[in-house]
């Protein structure tokens, strides 16, 4: 199969094109590997450093529909990562979100479609759901975004299932979880928690700390698009959970406590606007269909995020 990859030098994207190149998903058979990027502040060609030789590049906006048609030629299949993805970001000025995000879905499908590819995975978020203060969403729960960047991946999510259907492109739209792992960039929740104590700050923790967010591994995330990418059906949604759900206040206690620090290096900051109190999505249609196991235990995958970041103190401390 020949894949392509948009945002595959952010973070998911990264480890996911990592995965394909490195043959962890046989069934694929990943034989090219195409990365579609444009490299803003949060995406990093070092972040592909290792499989450089092996996959293509193209430094290509995905608004720009005419050269992304060009990339995609003779692909069959397309994961499309590519997105404006941190939600504070979004508070300041949701313009971009809107541009990259659904005016670059569009893009992107029409170029898919032009060029003849024959899947699509659209990668959303549990956000598209907005907060719910008990139980789980399930795939046809109603979309209800609260930040100006779940509000632009609803609509690209509207906007990839449209297309499916009015163009018989088969799409699948995915709706994770929190990812945590190598090379995510220190403005999110867990690198920023761990890369501040590291450099002698304290945690900033929103409100009181009582978000509560659902974790999934970024490898776990990778093996799921890898599943789905290999025969979800036309016009289908799947979300995919991690299965270590907690407060933002016990996060910060288990970092603290891995780096052998105290509560002294907590401090609370105002509440981000609108700030949703709690996702929890339900991915047992994805249990269910394709036996989708999350393999990574928190625990030990905290310590290996945590050892990534002091060992790669030049990839975040610029
Ligand atoms: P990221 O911000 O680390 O990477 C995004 C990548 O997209 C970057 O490499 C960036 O350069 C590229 N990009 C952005 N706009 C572009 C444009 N106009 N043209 C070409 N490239 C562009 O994001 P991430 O955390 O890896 O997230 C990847 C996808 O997963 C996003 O669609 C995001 O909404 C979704 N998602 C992420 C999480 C999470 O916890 N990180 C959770 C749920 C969903």
């Amino acid at each position: 199969m020949r894949i392509a990859v948009t945002g595959g030098a952010g973070f998911i994207g990264s480890n996911f094109v990592r995965d394909l190149v490195d043959g962890r998903f046989p069934a694929l058979g990943a034989e090219h590997v195409t990365v579609i990027d444009n490299l803003t502040y949060a995406g990093k060609l070092d972040n592909l450093a290792d499989v450089r030789d092996d996959i293509e590049f193209h430094r290509t906006d995905i608004c720009d529909t005419d050269v992304v048609t060009g990339h995609l030629a003779g692909h069959d299949a397309v994961v499309h990562f590519a997105a404006e993805s941190h939600v504070d970001r979004s508070i300041d000025t949701g313009l971009p979100f809107m541009r990259s995000n659904v005016f670059g879905t569009q893009s992107v499908l029409e170029a898919a479609a032009a060029a003849g590819a024959g899947r699509f995975v659209h990668i959303s978020t549990d956000e598209v759901y907005g907060s719910i203060p008990a139980g789980a969403t399930a795939e046809d729960a109603p979309l209800a975004p609260n930040s100006p960047y779940a509000a632009s991946k609803a609509g690209s999510d509207l906007v990839a299932l449209a297309f499916s259907r009015t163009h018989g492109l088969p799409v699948t739209v995915t709706r994770c979880s929190n990812n945590y792992g190598p090379y995510q960039n220190v403005e999110k929740a867990i690198p920023r928690f761990i890369t501040t104590l590291l450099a002698g700050g304290d945690i900033p923790l929103y409100g009181r700390g009582t978000n509560v967010r659902d974790w999934l591994h970024v490898g776990d995330h990778c093996a799921a698009v890898a599943l789905l990418l290999g025969g979800a059906p036309l016009e289908s949604v799947y979300n995919i959970g991690g299965g270590w759900q907690m407060a933002n206040l016990d996060l910060a206690h288990i970092i603290l406590g891995e780096l052998g620090l105290g509560p002294d290096r907590l401090s609370f900051v105002p509440d981000r606007k609108a700030h949703d109190a709690r996702y929890c999505v339900d991915d047992s249609r994805l249990r269910e269909e394709f036996g989708y196991r999350p393999e990574h235990d928190f625990a030990k995958a905290i310590k290996e995020t945590i050892a990534w970041y002091l060992d790669n103190r030049s990839w975040w401390s610029e």
